[in-house]
Formats: structure tokens, sequence, C-alpha cells
């Protein structure tokens, strides 16, 4: 038997997909290898305003909002560079919008969507996983553990780690650095500011969330591993020296743990019959919270595309190419943007100071720049 769709995951960005294309006359098919009812491990994910609009479109917006503490709205980012002048502060009144962006719980987004699933008569088949995929020229085909194969016209991998796929060839760039996450509180409110700081070993960003600050610090792996190991008073007091005067005092530290950065993009998300989305086809470094925002607009460019196809030229070239054409620029933008990001202020060379500097006054003081950069973290950069 041939599915029309098959999604190999329900994490954010496959049910954000399924649920599009949900009321549409498909066979549609989703698998999950986490258990029904587990939403996962919970992280601070940052999204733009453009994936706000996503989530309403869906009508999900409120209901996530209604979840005590889901939704955090960003109301300032303050950028600065240690050991260098100049800094911006972007405020989402001078934008005239709502938020600059939000911090969204990982597990209430979750839970948000598997109830929209269940609702719109999605049936996920929770607790299978996905061993491998095989395009061929006329459906794709996922081998799953303890369940026979599941062939559609169009597969679509959205499974975050990125199955290995033969056919798919990625590029992969490991910067040689963790992220050290977890949450801190400061000696007064957060007030909705957000703070990156570019230092010498890598940028450090505070996202306000709930009552505290989700942490990202970014170092070598040596010393992600020494600062899991200290104790919480001589975390916060290294905290503080790392990230300087901008903000006051640190108070408590919980949930700390490390992941090493890598930049894995798959060089071209589409095989015949087969779409890779999400964290599958493009896993960034955290620097300017892109990703996920990526990720949501896949699903939401590839459910555009599977809803003006005909059923029978699903997965076709043609509609492969259509569905390349929407998201080239902007998945190449982000990537691009992201990874210069890096280069440009992940390092300590001085003779970079300077021009970082000048870049970040005249971003903070010329309106329409200030705009223009307000505009891309707000929808991204298409
Ligand atoms: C360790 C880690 C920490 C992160 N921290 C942050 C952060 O602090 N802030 C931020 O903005 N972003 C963060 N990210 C990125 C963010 O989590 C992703 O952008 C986002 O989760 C992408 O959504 P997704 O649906 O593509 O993938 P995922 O969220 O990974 O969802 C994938 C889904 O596929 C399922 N699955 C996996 N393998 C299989 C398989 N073989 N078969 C079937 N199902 C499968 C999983 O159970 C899951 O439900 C982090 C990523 C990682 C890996």
């Amino acid at each position: 038997m041939t599915r029309d769709v098959a999604i190999a995951g329900a994490g954010p960005v496959g049910a954000t997909l399924a649920l599009f294309v949900a009321d549409a006359d498909l066979d549609l098919a989703i698998v999950d290898a986490r258990h029904e009812g587990d939403a996962g491990r919970d992280r601070a994910l940052a999204l733009s305003h453009g994936a706000r609009l996503i989530f309403e479109r869906l009508r999900l917006w409120t209901a996530l909002c209604a979840q005590a503490g889901a939704v955090t709205p960003i109301a300032q980012i303050d950028i600065s560079q240690a050991r260098g002048f100049g800094g911006v502060r972007l405020d989402a009144a001078e934008q005239a919008v709502p938020a600059l962006g939000y911090v969204v719980s990982y597990r209430a987004l979750q839970r948000v969507l598997d109830e929209a699933l269940a609702r719109a008569g999605v049936v996920v088949a929770f607790g299978t996983r996905v061993r491998g995929v095989a395009a061929s020229t006329d459906a794709a085909t996922f081998e799953l553990e303890n369940a026979p194969p599941l062939r559609a016209r169009l597969g679509v991998v959205a499974d975050g780690a990125g199955t290995p796929i033969a056919s798919i060839a990625r590029q992969r760039h490991d910067y040689r650095q963790c992220a050290v996450v977890g949450e801190v509180w400061l000696d007064h409110p957060h007030g909705g500011v957000a703070y990156e700081r570019f230092t010498a070993d890598g940028p450090v960003a505070l996202l306000p969330e709930r009552d505290h600050y989700a942490l990202v610090w970014t170092c070598a792996p040596d010393e992600a591993s020494r600062l899991l190991q200290l104790p919480d008073d001589a975390f916060l007091g290294e905290l503080s020296a790392h990230f300087g005067a901008r903000v006051r005092r640190f108070v408590r530290v919980a949930e700390r743990r490390a992941f090493p950065l890598a930049l894995d993009v798959a060089r071209n998300p589409t095989q015949p019959h087969l779409a890779v989305v999400g964290n599958a086809a493009q896993a960034l470094h955290p620097i300017a919270g892109q990703g996920f925002n990526l990720g949501l607009r896949d699903a939401y460019d590839l459910a555009r595309t599977i809803l003006d196809t005909p059923r029978a030229q699903l997965g076709e070239p043609a509609m492969l190419a259509r569905y390349r054409q929407r998201r080239t620029l902007d998945r190449r933008a982000g990537i691009a943007f992201t990874h210069g990001l890096v280069q440009l202020f992940g390092n300590d060379l001085p003779w970079l100071r300077v021009p970082r500097g000048l870049g970040m006054v005249a971003l903070d003081t010329l309106p329409f720049a200030k705009r223009a950069f307000s505009r891309a973290m707000l929808y991204g950069l298409r």
C-alpha cells in the first residue's frame, strides 16, 4: 500500500506540517519514536514573530499562551561585545510589534501540538522508530523497527536527529564548542529583556523565561565540562565575571547541561519522493536563534506545496522543485547568517573588535539599519 504522505517524526516541525495538511483529502501517516504522552526533554525555544504567525494560522497560539509559563515575550534585545565598544538595543515598542520574539517551552509546545493532532483526527504511531529511508523513482520507503515498512508518494523526514539517509549528502562543520545551558535567576525581574554578549570564547545569551533566564553559554568542550562540575556559587561567580556589568547579580542556577555545537546541513533537502525538514535538514549554532524558526518555515512551505499539488503528483520532481524554490533563499540566508555570525563574533581577533563595534554603533543609531535587522529577527531573512 502506498500512502500519499508519510512523516517520520512528530516533533514540533513534523507535527506542524501534519496539522497544516490534516484537512486535505490525503492518506497521511505519521510515526514517532517517542511514547505517547512523552513531550520530550524541555528546552527554551527562541521563536520569531513570524513563527507566532504560523501558529496563529493553526489557531494554536492562544492555546499555547494559555499554558502557564509556556510563552515569555521578548520586549528588548541587548547586544554587546566584551572587550570592545559598541552595543545595540532593539525594542519591540520602537518597531511597533507586540514582541521581538518569544521564549517558548519545548514541552508545552509539543503537548499543544500533540493535542491538536488528536483533535484533528491525525493518528500518530508513537513508539515507532524509523531505522532507514530509501527513495526510489515512484515512492519513498521508511524501514520501521517492529512494524512493516511504510511507503508513500512523499516521504518527509522530520526526525530532528537526521536519520542517516545514504542518498542525501550533508555538509558538517564542527565548531569545537559546546553550549552550556541552564536556568539562572538575577536579583531582579528580567522585564522581558534578552541579552546576547559576544566574548572571546563565544557568545553568551540570556533569554527571559517565566521568572528566570534561559542561559546559553558557548565555550570550548573542556571548559564546558569544568563549568558543569562547579558548585552553584562558583558557577554563578564565573558567569558574572564572564558576562560583565551588563546585568546585575546572578543568584541561582538550575538544570545545567551541555551539548556540542555543529553546523549539520543537508546539501539538498529533497530527493525524488523525499523531503527533509526542520533540524534534520539544518541543525545550526544557536547564536542567532534561527534554527527552529527556519524549521517551522520548512513545514509551512512544504504544506503549501503539498496542498497545491494533485495527489498523483506528490513527490514528483516538479513538486519538489516548487518546494525548493520556496525554501532555497530563506534557508541559505539563515544558514549563512548564522555561520557568518559565529565566524565574526565567535573569536577574539583584536583587529575585528573595531569593525564589530562600528557595526553595532551603526545598527544602534541608524534607524533604517535597525529596522532591517529587527525585521530579519522578526520574520526571517527572505
Ligand atoms: C540538545 C539540543 C538542545 C537544543 N536547545 C535549544 C535551545 O535551547 N533553544 C532553541 O531555540 N533550540 C534548541 N535546539 C534546537 C531545537 O530543539 C530544534 O530547532 C527543534 O527541536 C527542531 O524541531 P524538529 O521537529 O525538527 O526536531 P525535534 O524537536 O528533534 O523532533 C524530532 C521528533 O522526531 C522523533 N524521532 C527522532 N528520531 C526518530 C526516528 N528514528 N524515528 C521516528 N521518530 C524519530 C523524536 O522523538 C521527536 O519527536 C536544541 C537542539 C538540541 C539537539
